[in-house]
């Protein structure tokens, strides 16, 4: 009797991740390597929104490739880490609100952050020019430049809508990859541990894979750096808005001040984070890549750096007669970072939160 081949309700790179995941699962040679694995033995099929899950806890250390027996040119092609970018990418578009948006930042990321970016700093040095062209040289005085109301009003609806959206598209990807009934505390704390230490990016205590196939840490350090000075920069607005809005403590700040204690080191780790990730990643090997390009990546990370590229710069010549540009530059900078949030790079790490979430709760209901 011949076989009746059903249409897969699945993507294509789905239907592929769960066929490795399938050799995988019987081979399970790769199980002490991260969490991908031992989150693969607890199933036995792979539906569409559990392939989805794994994609996001991967990594992308690059260790299962090179210990892969049954990589290329074996005939079962396993590539997971390949399968698993390529999918996880996907993925983002997939659980995106609203859902009309996400493909236009697939393919043209870097070219539609610069475009805005670029027409934010236009706007501002057009206002400034047409209101008071000396504010553009007041050195050190920012809102000469532009009045703090007409920044509040500009940024702050680039800033809420991408975070309702980033939220709406969560809730999405938390649904559909299953219930979690009985979620507790300890494997909240043990996700936010495994994010914080960025515990499954060391290939299994190697470290990540480079072309040269020798494991080294220094992708893990640049994320690292990446991660927490964004972090920083991120203390660093909240505290001054606090100031301004609770304490009645406008701007220009002392560099003793929170704004400048958290913002001037966040603004170095951004950069030498951000800069490290885009020269090591010109390094890695190409099979770890998705095979489709879409420019995501690049867009974020270049957009990390320029922020805080700009931002240090206007920190360090705020008070010569370049502030004016320097300013228009850098909130051209944080609205384009603002308004591709939900629809680039940016929610890999909100949904490999998500991921890890999920996976500390499926150990600690597996093993208790
Ligand atoms: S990646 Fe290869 S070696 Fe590792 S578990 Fe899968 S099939 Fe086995
Ligand atoms: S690439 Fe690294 S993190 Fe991803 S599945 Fe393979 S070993 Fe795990």
């Amino acid at each position: 009797m011949s076989r009746i081949d059903l249409p897969s309700l699945a993507s294509a790179a789905q239907d592929e991740v769960a066929r490795q995941m399938s050799i995988c699962n019987a081979c399970r040679y790769c199980e002490g390597l991260c969490a991908v694995f031992p989150a693969m033995e607890l199933r036995r099929v792979f539906e569409g929104p559990d392939t989805d899950y794994l994609a996001n806890l991967c990594h992308n250390c690059g260790a299962c490739y090179y210990d892969c027996q049954y990589a290329p040119p074996h005939e079962f092609a396993v590539n997971v880490p390949q399968a698993l970018a390529e999918l996880r990418e996907e993925s983002y578009a997939r659980y995106a609100w609203p859902g009309f948006m996400a493909p236009v930042f697939e393919r043209n990321g870097v070219w539609i952050a610069l475009a805005a970016g670029l027409s934010v700093a236009l706007f501002i040095l057009g206002f400034a020019l047409w209101s008071d062209p000396g504010a553009l040289t007041a050195s050190g005085n920012f809102y000469a430049v532009m009045p703090h109301n007409a920044m509040v009003a500009v940024f702050a609806p680039a800033f809420l809508f991408p975070l309702v959206a980033i939220a709406l598209s969560l809730v999405r990807f938390w649904r559909l990859t299953g219930p979690t009934p009985g979620l507790t505390f300890a494997a909240l704390r043990q996700a936010t541990r495994d994010a914080a230490t960025l515990r499954y990016l060391d290939g299994g205590g190697m470290g990540c894979m480079t072309q040269s196939e020798r494991p080294d840490t220094w992708r893990r350090r640049f994320h690292h750096l990446t991660f927490y000075g964004f972090l920083l920069c991120f203390a660093s607005t909240s505290s001054g808005t606090i100031m301004h809005y609770v304490l009645d403590w406008p701007a220009p700040y002392a560099w003793w001040t929170p704004p400048k204690l958290f913002g001037v080191p966040g603004g170095l780790g951004l950069v030498i984070g951000a800069a490290g990730l885009i020269w090591y990643d010109r390094a890695r090997d190409g099979r770890l890549r998705p095979a489709k390009q879409t420019g995501m990546g690049a867009a974020f990370t270049w957009t990390l750096l320029a922020l805080g590229a700009t931002g240090l710069a206007l920190y360090w010549l705020r008070e010569t007669p370049a502030m004016g540009v320097l300013l228009a530059v850098h909130l051209g900078t944080v609205f384009a970072f603002f308004i591709t949030m939900p629809y680039g790079k940016f929610v890999h790490g909100l949904y490999r939160y998500a991921a890890l979430v999920r996976h500390a709760y499926e150990q600690k209901r597996a093993h208790p």
